[in-house]
Protein backbone atom coordinates (compact mmCIF):
# COMPACT_ATOMS: atom_id res chain seq x y z
CA UNK A 1 0.00 0.00 0.00
CA UNK A 2 1.10 3.35 0.23
CA UNK A 3 0.32 6.14 -2.65
CA UNK A 4 -0.27 9.97 -1.93
CA UNK A 5 -2.98 12.26 -2.37
CA UNK A 6 -1.54 13.04 -5.88
CA UNK A 7 -3.27 8.99 -6.55
CA UNK A 8 -6.48 11.29 -6.42
CA UNK A 9 -6.22 12.24 -9.80
CA UNK A 10 -4.99 9.16 -11.43
CA UNK A 11 -7.16 6.56 -9.89
CA UNK A 12 -9.67 4.66 -11.95
CA UNK A 13 -13.43 5.78 -11.69
CA UNK A 14 -16.21 3.69 -12.90
CA UNK A 15 -20.21 3.92 -12.22
CA UNK A 16 -23.04 1.36 -11.45
CA UNK A 17 -26.70 1.96 -12.79
CA UNK A 18 -29.44 -0.43 -12.42
CA UNK A 19 -31.64 -0.49 -15.39
CA UNK A 20 -34.76 1.08 -15.73
CA UNK A 21 -37.92 -0.10 -16.54
CA UNK A 22 -39.50 2.67 -18.04
CA UNK A 23 -38.64 5.32 -21.02
CA UNK A 24 -38.82 8.22 -18.90
CA UNK A 25 -36.31 6.34 -16.50
CA UNK A 26 -33.40 5.90 -19.54
CA UNK A 27 -33.97 9.59 -20.71
CA UNK A 28 -33.42 10.56 -16.86
CA UNK A 29 -30.58 7.72 -17.18
CA UNK A 30 -29.11 8.79 -20.29
CA UNK A 31 -29.10 12.63 -18.53
CA UNK A 32 -27.24 11.01 -15.44
CA UNK A 33 -24.81 8.92 -17.25
CA UNK A 34 -23.72 12.04 -19.74
CA UNK A 35 -23.15 14.27 -16.61
CA UNK A 36 -20.80 11.14 -14.74
CA UNK A 37 -19.18 10.69 -18.31
CA UNK A 38 -17.19 14.31 -17.81
CA UNK A 39 -15.38 12.55 -15.32
CA UNK A 40 -13.85 10.33 -17.65
CA UNK A 41 -15.02 6.68 -15.79
CA UNK A 42 -13.06 3.57 -17.52
CA UNK A 43 -16.66 2.28 -17.80
CA UNK A 44 -20.04 1.87 -16.62
CA UNK A 45 -21.70 -1.50 -15.20
CA UNK A 46 -25.34 -2.05 -15.59
CA UNK A 47 -26.60 -4.49 -13.09
CA UNK A 48 -29.07 -7.82 -13.82
CA UNK A 49 -30.97 -9.03 -11.84
CA UNK A 50 -31.02 -12.07 -10.75
CA UNK A 51 -33.16 -15.44 -12.09
CA UNK A 52 -32.49 -13.40 -15.49
CA UNK A 53 -35.78 -11.46 -14.79
CA UNK A 54 -33.84 -7.85 -16.24
CA UNK A 55 -31.99 -9.90 -18.76
CA UNK A 56 -33.34 -7.38 -21.81
CA UNK A 57 -33.42 -4.55 -20.10
CA UNK A 58 -29.80 -4.90 -19.05
CA UNK A 59 -28.58 -6.09 -22.90
CA UNK A 60 -30.86 -2.46 -23.53
CA UNK A 61 -29.33 -0.40 -21.09
CA UNK A 62 -25.59 -1.79 -22.08
CA UNK A 63 -26.34 -1.23 -25.68
CA UNK A 64 -28.20 2.31 -25.06
CA UNK A 65 -25.39 3.70 -22.93
CA UNK A 66 -22.26 2.91 -25.34
CA UNK A 67 -24.12 4.38 -28.51
CA UNK A 68 -24.74 7.41 -26.50
CA UNK A 69 -21.80 8.03 -24.47
CA UNK A 70 -19.34 6.06 -26.29
CA UNK A 71 -17.61 4.96 -23.17
CA UNK A 72 -16.83 1.61 -22.34
CA UNK A 73 -20.11 -0.78 -20.52
CA UNK A 74 -19.78 -3.74 -18.69
CA UNK A 75 -23.00 -5.89 -17.96
CA UNK A 76 -23.17 -7.74 -14.68
CA UNK A 77 -24.55 -11.65 -15.25
CA UNK A 78 -25.58 -13.73 -12.35
CA UNK A 79 -25.60 -17.58 -12.95
CA UNK A 80 -28.03 -18.16 -10.05
CA UNK A 81 -31.44 -19.87 -11.44
CA UNK A 82 -29.85 -19.81 -15.02
CA UNK A 83 -29.34 -22.70 -17.65
CA UNK A 84 -26.13 -23.01 -19.09
CA UNK A 85 -27.97 -22.61 -22.59
CA UNK A 86 -29.08 -19.90 -21.59
CA UNK A 87 -25.81 -18.43 -20.34
CA UNK A 88 -24.01 -19.51 -23.47
CA UNK A 89 -26.65 -17.86 -25.46
CA UNK A 90 -26.12 -14.02 -22.92
CA UNK A 91 -22.40 -14.22 -23.49
CA UNK A 92 -23.11 -15.13 -27.36
CA UNK A 93 -25.39 -11.49 -27.59
CA UNK A 94 -22.53 -9.58 -25.47
CA UNK A 95 -19.95 -10.89 -27.67
CA UNK A 96 -21.69 -9.92 -30.74
CA UNK A 97 -21.97 -6.56 -28.93
CA UNK A 98 -19.00 -5.73 -28.76
CA UNK A 99 -18.68 -6.24 -25.15
CA UNK A 100 -15.32 -6.27 -23.21
CA UNK A 101 -15.80 -6.56 -19.77
CA UNK A 102 -18.35 -8.39 -17.32
CA UNK A 103 -18.77 -8.30 -13.44
CA UNK A 104 -19.71 -11.76 -12.84
CA UNK A 105 -22.14 -12.74 -10.00
CA UNK A 106 -23.68 -15.87 -8.00
CA UNK A 107 -26.71 -13.28 -7.44
CA UNK A 108 -29.66 -14.03 -4.67
CA UNK A 109 -32.50 -16.68 -5.38
CA UNK A 110 -35.91 -14.60 -5.74
CA UNK A 111 -38.25 -15.34 -3.39
CA UNK A 112 -40.38 -18.24 -4.84
CA UNK A 113 -37.74 -19.25 -6.85
CA UNK A 114 -36.59 -23.01 -5.80
CA UNK A 115 -34.17 -24.09 -8.58
CA UNK A 116 -30.80 -22.72 -8.20
CA UNK A 117 -29.94 -23.50 -11.71
CA UNK A 118 -26.34 -25.52 -12.89
CA UNK A 119 -24.01 -23.39 -11.45
CA UNK A 120 -24.01 -22.76 -8.02
CA UNK A 121 -21.31 -20.28 -7.16
CA UNK A 122 -19.84 -17.30 -9.27
CA UNK A 123 -16.64 -19.10 -9.12
CA UNK A 124 -18.16 -21.81 -11.34
CA UNK A 125 -19.74 -18.70 -13.45
CA UNK A 126 -16.07 -17.21 -14.07
CA UNK A 127 -15.06 -20.62 -14.91
CA UNK A 128 -17.82 -21.40 -17.40
CA UNK A 129 -16.61 -17.94 -19.10
CA UNK A 130 -13.66 -18.81 -19.43
CA UNK A 131 -14.18 -22.14 -20.71
CA UNK A 132 -17.17 -20.41 -23.28
CA UNK A 133 -15.58 -17.13 -24.71
CA UNK A 134 -11.62 -17.54 -23.50
CA UNK A 135 -9.93 -14.17 -22.48
CA UNK A 136 -12.41 -12.33 -24.74
CA UNK A 137 -13.87 -10.52 -21.56
CA UNK A 138 -12.33 -8.65 -18.29
CA UNK A 139 -13.92 -10.16 -15.64
CA UNK A 140 -14.47 -8.40 -12.48
CA UNK A 141 -15.97 -10.34 -9.23
CA UNK A 142 -17.69 -9.21 -6.28
CA UNK A 143 -15.96 -8.99 -2.67
CA UNK A 144 -16.88 -8.59 0.85
CA UNK A 145 -14.72 -6.93 3.16
CA UNK A 146 -17.23 -6.96 6.24
CA UNK A 147 -17.62 -10.96 5.21
CA UNK A 148 -20.84 -11.97 2.65
CA UNK A 149 -23.62 -12.27 5.13
CA UNK A 150 -23.91 -16.47 4.17
CA UNK A 151 -20.46 -16.97 4.17
CA UNK A 152 -19.51 -19.76 7.33
CA UNK A 153 -16.93 -17.48 8.14
CA UNK A 154 -14.24 -15.04 6.82
CA UNK A 155 -11.48 -16.87 5.84
CA UNK A 156 -13.95 -19.40 3.89
CA UNK A 157 -15.33 -16.16 2.28
CA UNK A 158 -11.52 -14.73 1.48
CA UNK A 159 -10.78 -19.01 0.23
CA UNK A 160 -14.04 -18.34 -2.38
CA UNK A 161 -12.80 -14.81 -3.34
CA UNK A 162 -9.33 -16.46 -4.24
CA UNK A 163 -11.13 -19.61 -6.04
CA UNK A 164 -12.50 -16.84 -8.67
CA UNK A 165 -9.51 -15.08 -8.88
CA UNK A 166 -8.25 -18.62 -9.94
CA UNK A 167 -11.25 -19.43 -11.94
CA UNK A 168 -9.73 -16.28 -14.32
CA UNK A 169 -10.73 -13.16 -12.46
CA UNK A 170 -8.97 -10.20 -14.01
CA UNK A 171 -10.26 -8.33 -10.39
CA UNK A 172 -12.71 -7.86 -7.40
CA UNK A 173 -15.45 -4.82 -6.52
CA UNK A 174 -16.46 -4.65 -3.41
CA UNK A 175 -19.62 -4.62 -1.61
CA UNK A 176 -20.06 -1.04 -0.21
CA UNK A 177 -18.61 -0.33 3.62
CA UNK A 178 -17.92 3.00 5.74
CA UNK A 179 -15.07 0.95 7.73
CA UNK A 180 -11.79 1.90 6.29
CA UNK A 181 -10.24 -1.41 8.32
CA UNK A 182 -12.18 -3.91 6.49
CA UNK A 183 -10.85 -2.47 3.32
CA UNK A 184 -7.22 -2.55 4.30
CA UNK A 185 -7.76 -5.51 5.92
CA UNK A 186 -9.18 -7.91 2.86
CA UNK A 187 -6.32 -6.17 0.68
CA UNK A 188 -3.53 -7.35 3.36
CA UNK A 189 -5.40 -11.12 3.05
CA UNK A 190 -5.81 -11.02 -0.54
CA UNK A 191 -1.86 -10.00 -0.92
CA UNK A 192 -0.73 -12.72 1.77
CA UNK A 193 -2.66 -15.53 -0.41
CA UNK A 194 -0.08 -14.17 -3.64
CA UNK A 195 -2.67 -12.72 -5.47
CA UNK A 196 -2.16 -9.59 -7.07
CA UNK A 197 -5.48 -8.93 -8.80
CA UNK A 198 -7.42 -5.01 -7.89
CA UNK A 199 -9.84 -5.15 -5.48
CA UNK A 200 -11.66 -2.27 -5.85
CA UNK A 201 -13.93 -0.30 -3.43
CA UNK A 202 -17.64 0.15 -4.14
CA UNK A 203 -18.94 3.32 -3.07
CA UNK A 204 -22.41 3.92 -1.89
CA UNK A 205 -23.70 7.61 -1.62
CA UNK A 206 -25.37 8.51 1.67
CA UNK A 207 -28.40 10.16 0.56
CA UNK A 208 -31.65 8.79 2.88
CA UNK A 209 -31.00 7.30 6.35
CA UNK A 210 -34.10 4.42 5.75
CA UNK A 211 -33.16 3.42 2.78
CA UNK A 212 -29.51 3.12 3.64
CA UNK A 213 -30.58 1.11 6.68
CA UNK A 214 -32.38 -1.31 4.64
CA UNK A 215 -29.54 -2.14 2.24
CA UNK A 216 -27.47 -2.43 4.47
CA UNK A 217 -29.23 -5.18 6.53
CA UNK A 218 -30.23 -7.14 3.45
CA UNK A 219 -26.24 -7.07 2.67
CA UNK A 220 -24.26 -7.33 5.32
CA UNK A 221 -22.49 -4.18 5.00
CA UNK A 222 -21.99 -2.36 8.73
CA UNK A 223 -23.41 1.16 9.26
CA UNK A 224 -21.10 2.44 12.20
CA UNK A 225 -23.10 3.56 15.17
CA UNK A 226 -21.42 7.09 15.04
CA UNK A 227 -22.85 7.51 11.14
CA UNK A 228 -26.29 5.97 11.62
CA UNK A 229 -26.58 7.98 14.86
CA UNK A 230 -26.09 10.66 13.42
CA UNK A 231 -28.02 9.90 10.34
CA UNK A 232 -31.28 9.13 12.68
CA UNK A 233 -30.77 12.82 14.00
CA UNK A 234 -30.90 14.60 10.25
CA UNK A 235 -33.80 12.30 9.56
CA UNK A 236 -36.32 15.35 8.84
CA UNK A 237 -33.19 17.94 7.52
CA UNK A 238 -33.08 15.94 3.96
CA UNK A 239 -30.32 19.19 2.91
CA UNK A 240 -28.40 18.30 6.27
CA UNK A 241 -28.18 14.77 6.17
CA UNK A 242 -26.75 14.73 2.35
CA UNK A 243 -24.25 17.53 3.34
CA UNK A 244 -22.75 14.98 6.43
CA UNK A 245 -23.51 11.91 4.35
CA UNK A 246 -21.27 13.87 1.38
CA UNK A 247 -18.84 14.43 4.29
CA UNK A 248 -18.19 11.00 5.40
CA UNK A 249 -18.59 9.67 1.76
CA UNK A 250 -15.90 11.78 0.53
CA UNK A 251 -13.51 11.67 3.58
CA UNK A 252 -13.48 7.58 2.84
CA UNK A 253 -12.80 7.82 -0.61
CA UNK A 254 -10.03 10.06 0.08
CA UNK A 255 -8.41 7.91 2.68
CA UNK A 256 -8.93 4.74 0.29
CA UNK A 257 -6.82 6.46 -2.16
CA UNK A 258 -4.08 7.16 0.30
CA UNK A 259 -4.17 3.62 0.73
CA UNK A 260 -3.52 2.56 -2.05
CA UNK A 261 -6.90 1.46 -3.36
CA UNK A 262 -6.84 0.65 -7.25
CA UNK A 263 -10.37 3.36 -7.74
CA UNK A 264 -13.13 3.80 -7.20
CA UNK A 265 -16.78 2.30 -8.25
CA UNK A 266 -19.49 3.80 -7.35
CA UNK A 267 -23.03 2.77 -6.84
CA UNK A 268 -25.10 5.65 -8.08
CA UNK A 269 -28.39 4.60 -7.46
CA UNK A 270 -28.66 6.13 -11.40
CA UNK A 271 -28.62 9.54 -10.01
CA UNK A 272 -25.83 11.84 -10.81
CA UNK A 273 -25.26 14.68 -8.64
CA UNK A 274 -24.51 12.79 -5.23
CA UNK A 275 -21.57 10.78 -7.39
CA UNK A 276 -19.94 13.92 -9.31
CA UNK A 277 -20.41 16.61 -5.87
CA UNK A 278 -18.25 13.63 -4.49
CA UNK A 279 -15.84 13.42 -7.25
CA UNK A 280 -15.44 16.68 -7.71
CA UNK A 281 -14.48 17.57 -4.03
CA UNK A 282 -11.80 14.80 -4.79
CA UNK A 283 -10.47 16.35 -7.65
CA UNK A 284 -10.32 19.96 -5.72
CA UNK A 285 -8.20 18.17 -3.26
CA UNK A 286 -5.75 16.96 -5.34
CA UNK A 287 -5.52 20.11 -7.14
CA UNK A 288 -5.04 22.04 -3.44
CA UNK A 289 -2.36 19.71 -2.28
P1 LIG B 1 -20.36 -16.09 -4.55
O1 LIG B 1 -18.98 -15.56 -4.74
O2 LIG B 1 -20.73 -17.33 -5.28
O3 LIG B 1 -20.56 -16.31 -2.98
C1 LIG B 1 -21.85 -16.47 -2.43
C2 LIG B 1 -21.75 -17.08 -1.05
O4 LIG B 1 -21.45 -18.45 -1.17
C3 LIG B 1 -20.68 -16.48 -0.15
O5 LIG B 1 -21.18 -16.47 1.16
C4 LIG B 1 -19.53 -17.45 -0.29
O6 LIG B 1 -18.66 -17.39 0.82
C5 LIG B 1 -20.30 -18.78 -0.38
N1 LIG B 1 -19.61 -19.85 -1.10
C6 LIG B 1 -18.91 -19.74 -2.25
N2 LIG B 1 -18.47 -20.96 -2.64
C7 LIG B 1 -18.93 -21.85 -1.72
C8 LIG B 1 -18.85 -23.26 -1.55
N3 LIG B 1 -18.18 -24.00 -2.44
N4 LIG B 1 -19.46 -23.83 -0.49
C9 LIG B 1 -20.14 -23.09 0.40
N5 LIG B 1 -20.27 -21.74 0.29
C10 LIG B 1 -19.67 -21.14 -0.73
N6 LIG B 1 -26.68 -9.07 -7.45
C11 LIG B 1 -27.52 -9.17 -8.50
O7 LIG B 1 -28.51 -9.91 -8.44
N7 LIG B 1 -27.30 -8.45 -9.67
C12 LIG B 1 -26.23 -7.62 -9.81
O8 LIG B 1 -26.07 -7.01 -10.87
C13 LIG B 1 -25.32 -7.51 -8.72
N8 LIG B 1 -24.21 -6.75 -8.81
C14 LIG B 1 -23.32 -6.72 -7.77
C15 LIG B 1 -22.12 -5.98 -7.92
C16 LIG B 1 -21.18 -5.95 -6.90
C17 LIG B 1 -19.91 -5.16 -7.10
C18 LIG B 1 -21.43 -6.64 -5.68
C19 LIG B 1 -20.44 -6.58 -4.56
C20 LIG B 1 -22.61 -7.38 -5.52
C21 LIG B 1 -23.55 -7.44 -6.56
N9 LIG B 1 -24.72 -8.20 -6.46
C22 LIG B 1 -25.59 -8.27 -7.53
C23 LIG B 1 -25.05 -8.93 -5.21
C24 LIG B 1 -24.55 -10.38 -5.24
O9 LIG B 1 -25.21 -11.09 -6.27
C25 LIG B 1 -24.88 -11.00 -3.87
O10 LIG B 1 -24.04 -10.44 -2.90
C26 LIG B 1 -24.88 -12.52 -3.81
O11 LIG B 1 -25.44 -12.91 -2.54
C27 LIG B 1 -23.51 -13.18 -3.87
O12 LIG B 1 -22.96 -13.08 -5.11
P2 LIG B 1 -21.40 -13.46 -5.32
O13 LIG B 1 -21.11 -13.31 -6.75
O14 LIG B 1 -20.56 -12.72 -4.36
O15 LIG B 1 -21.46 -15.01 -4.89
Amino acid sequence: MGGSQADTALSTLSFEFFPPKTPAGMSKLLDTASRLADLKPAYFSVTFGAGGSTRERTLDTVLTLMQETGIEVAPHLSCIGATTDGLREILRRYQDAGIRRLVALRGDLPSGMGDPGALRYARDLVRFIRSETGNHFHIEVAAYPEIHPQAQNARDDLANLCDKVRAGADGAITQYFYNLDAYTQLIAEVRASELDVPVTPGIMPILNHAQLARFSDSCGAEIPRWIRKRLEGLESDEQALRAFGHQVVTDLCRRLLTHGAPGLHFYTLNQAEPTLHICRELQSLTIAN
